[in-house]
């Protein structure tokens, strides 16, 4: 099949969103070397072909297809090359979605991948590819419909350099595209990231038990009650953990009675035991005769020992079912290796490389 004239816009925006779905994107910034060993491709440095080499990572980039990374396909097998030397971490990431774009958008299947390897193109079929490519990249690390909804409380390119963790380049790539690529919405997919957008809008950690939650609106912290939690967007990092009970949307036990564990459930109260089965605020006001004034009526989480809008004890607190924060406080788990590219601190192929590349042997390369 011949290269087309013009990139694909509508094919490749609507693989970028299967692409989400697909690998189970729920928050940005996006976990690419996780993505690639998944996907059992290939991951391997510049610095791995300098040090075969004998040279420094700049003089084999120059030698190479290119200065930030390629993709090599053989015997059906991907492997994706990076510059892993003056880049920082966001570029990386941009480099490594733009080769995982050219694979999944089929380039190597339905061009001829021997003129792919080699960077035999004309000028005007690369730019397509290439173009492609940079669509679908910035449509993963940073979908359109997800930096809209967020944009409305929070500043653009704040919001992509900090949350999305893009460089300047693609940031300002991101903005520029930004009205274009809302062209296509084919579905809502603001949906999956439901949970990331409430993290980015309304998180909160407290400053006294470090529970983080994303309430809107929420004065108290809904475990310890404490006023000064402080809004911060938290990424990926486990939260600290404070035991309670699993909850929908509404309050109410998704399984069983949260105090004798009775399963058929219907009505407000427990047919066994007789407990209130939905985790709200106590906070009522009677008139002179006994009738409910008032209520606070505010739902909460299945762990609230308080309510997040008055500061009131919960019904599951107040019928003893959650027990006070400092006698359950538990430190989050270990940090999984899926967690590396979202720490600012770690070197994102630290742990991933060496064991991605270990069976590519020097016959692989592509020179
Ligand atoms: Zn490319
Ligand atoms: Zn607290
Ligand atoms: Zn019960
Ligand atoms: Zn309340």
């Amino acid at each position: 099949m011949g290269i087309p004239f013009f990139a694909r816009y509508r094919m490749v925006m609507l693989a970028a969103a299967q692409f989400l779905r697909d690998e189970h994107v729920t928050a940005f910034p996006i976990d690419a070397a996780s993505i690639i060993k998944r996907n059992g491709w290939g991951l391997k440095p510049y610095s791995e072909y300098a040090k075969s080499r004998h040279v420094d990572v700049n003089t084999v980039a120059r030698e190479l297809p290119s200065e930030d990374g390629f993709t090599v396909r053989k015997s059906g097998k991907y492997t994706i090359a990076y510059n892993d030397g003056v880049r920082t971490r966001e570029r990386i990431r941009w480099t490594l979605l733009h080769e995982i774009g050219h694979i999944y958008l089929g380039h190597f299947k339905e061009f001829d991948e021997t003129l792919l390897n080699r960077g035999g193109l004309d000028d005007r079929a690369m730019r397509v590819l290439e173009n492609e490519a940079d669509v679908f990249a910035r449509n993963v690390l940073a979908p359109a419909p997800i930096v809209r909804e967020l944009s409305r409380n929070v500043n653009t390119a704040y919001l992509l350099r900090t949350v999305f963790d893009l460089s300047g380049q693609a940031t300002r790539m991101r903005i520029r595209y930004l009205s274009a690529d809302l062209r296509f919405r084919f579905e809502s997919l603001t949906q999956q990231f439901d949970t990331f957008i409430n993290r980015v809008l309304y998180g909160k950690e407290c400053t006294v038990c470090h529970y983080y939650f994303a309430t809107p609106g929420a004065i108290y912290c809904p475990v310890c009650r404490n006023t000064d939690a402080i809004s911060t967007y938290k990424g990926v990092t486990p939260d600290m953990i404070y035991d309670g009970f699993e909850l929908d949307g509404n309050g109410y036990p998704k399984h069983e009675c949260p105090r004798c564990g009775n399963e058929q459930l219907s009505g407000e109260h427990c047919k066994v035991c007789g407990v209130s089965l939905t985790n709200k605020c106590t906070n009522f006001q009677e008139d002179s005769w006994g009738n409910i004034e008032w209520e606070c009526g505010e739902v909460a989480d299945g762990n609230a020992r308080f309510c997040t809008k008055c500061g009131s004890p919960t019904t599951y607190f107040s019928h003893k079912l959650l027990l006070p924060w400092d006698s359950v406080k538990r430190q989050p788990r270990d940090r999984p290796v899926s967690d590396l590219f979202a720490d600012p601190f770690a070197d994102p192929f630290e742990k991933v490389t060496s064991a991605a590349t270990k069976e590519i042997s020097d016959q692989d390369l592509p020179f």
